[in-house]
């Protein structure tokens, strides 16, 4: 492999040069994003999040609660209703929403690389290469599948004609852990998006940055208000409201098989919502998202 990415072939690879992270970083989003606008935190609490590296405090975040998840649901819950524009909108108009999320992450890939690398402490070209690329490849792969989900005719005896339709599932709550703040955020929300649903999205406590400028992006992409909703705050209250919520359809989270048995309780206690957990585990097969 050449220096400048071109391997010794000669056929140029599609892999851009790492660039300097961003300097003197002002930290623009700090709010909870719901229904395409910056709420301040019901109680008036906030939360510092601190830079792992070297312990500085980078800045006060506000601190969503089970009130605010309320607020949140209520939001992802009218933008689901069947007259809604995100329901009325046709699968490929969803795909280029989910597309033009990710030209904006594109634009914004040294940004949020920064800012990944400043809440998490892992290295800059990990943050670029792996978390920014993993993520902008996930939105336009389901992007692709948006005007692809179809149900089948069935060949039932006489003259029936039967036939399957895949629905969105609904309201789908999804709580992130620390170590792929973005990429996991995107592995949730883009296959959730694609299939026409809306999403509450609670960042981890320690790393809620990046997700809080995808919310500036979801707005400025167009996608209608309510379609994602972005509630930071703590596990025991922001994700125990989201775990328990009787409007929401199904969750997903990726975390700590502890805290994934108290989510998989909370939904057989509430309304039995869908589970889906990726948790904490050795074996080389352990990944179902
Ligand atoms: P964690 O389970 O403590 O936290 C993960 C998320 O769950 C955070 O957003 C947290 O706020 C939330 N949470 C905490 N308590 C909750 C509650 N009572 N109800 C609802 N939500 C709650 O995990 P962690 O320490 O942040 O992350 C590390 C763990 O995640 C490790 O076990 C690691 O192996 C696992 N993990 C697994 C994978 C994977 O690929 N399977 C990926 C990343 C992390």
């Amino acid at each position: 492999m050449a220096q400048n990415g071109t391997p010794e072939n000669g056929v140029a690879e599609d892999i851009p040069a790492l660039p300097a992270p961003v300097t003197a970083q002002e930290i623009r989003h700090t709010k909870i994003f719901i229904g395409n606008e910056w709420h301040s935190s019901s109680s008036g609490r906030t939360f510092p999040t601190f830079n792992p590296a070297t312990g500085v405090k980078i800045c006060d975040v506000e601190e969503a609660d089970k009130t605010d998840v309320d607020k949140a649901v209520q939001a992802a819950k009218a933008a689901q209703q069947r007259s809604s524009p995100w329901r009325r909108m046709d699968a490929s108009s969803r795909g280029r929403l989910l597309h033009a999320l990710a030209d904006l992450m594109e634009r914004d890939r040294r940004l949020l690389a920064t800012l990944e690398t400043l809440d998490t402490g892992k290295p800059f070209l990990q943050s670029f290469f792996v978390d920014l690329d993993g993520s902008i490849k996930t939105l336009r792969y389901y992007a692709g599948w948006a005007d692809k989900i179809h149900g089948k005719s069935l060949p039932v005896d006489e003259s029936f004609l039967c036939l399957t339709k895949h629905e969105p599932v609904g309201v789908c709550g999804a709580i992130i852990p620390w170590n792929f703040p973005l990429l996991m955020f995107m592995w949730k929300m883009a296959p959730a998006l694609s299939c026409g649903n809306t999403v509450v999205i609670k960042p981890a406590e320690q790393t809620p940055l990046t997700a809080l400028h995808v919310g500036s992006l979801v707005k400025e992409a167009g996608f209608p208000p309510g379609v994602v909703n972005i509630v930071p705050g703590f596990g025991p209250t922001a994700g125990a409201a989201i775990a328990s919520h009787m409007d929401i359809d199904k969750v997903a989270f990726t975390g700590s098989t502890e805290v994934g048995q108290l989510i998989k309780q909370a939904s057989a206690k509430s309304n039995l919502k869908r589970v889906t957990l990726e948790l904490g585990g050795e074996e080389p097969m352990h990944c179902v998202c």
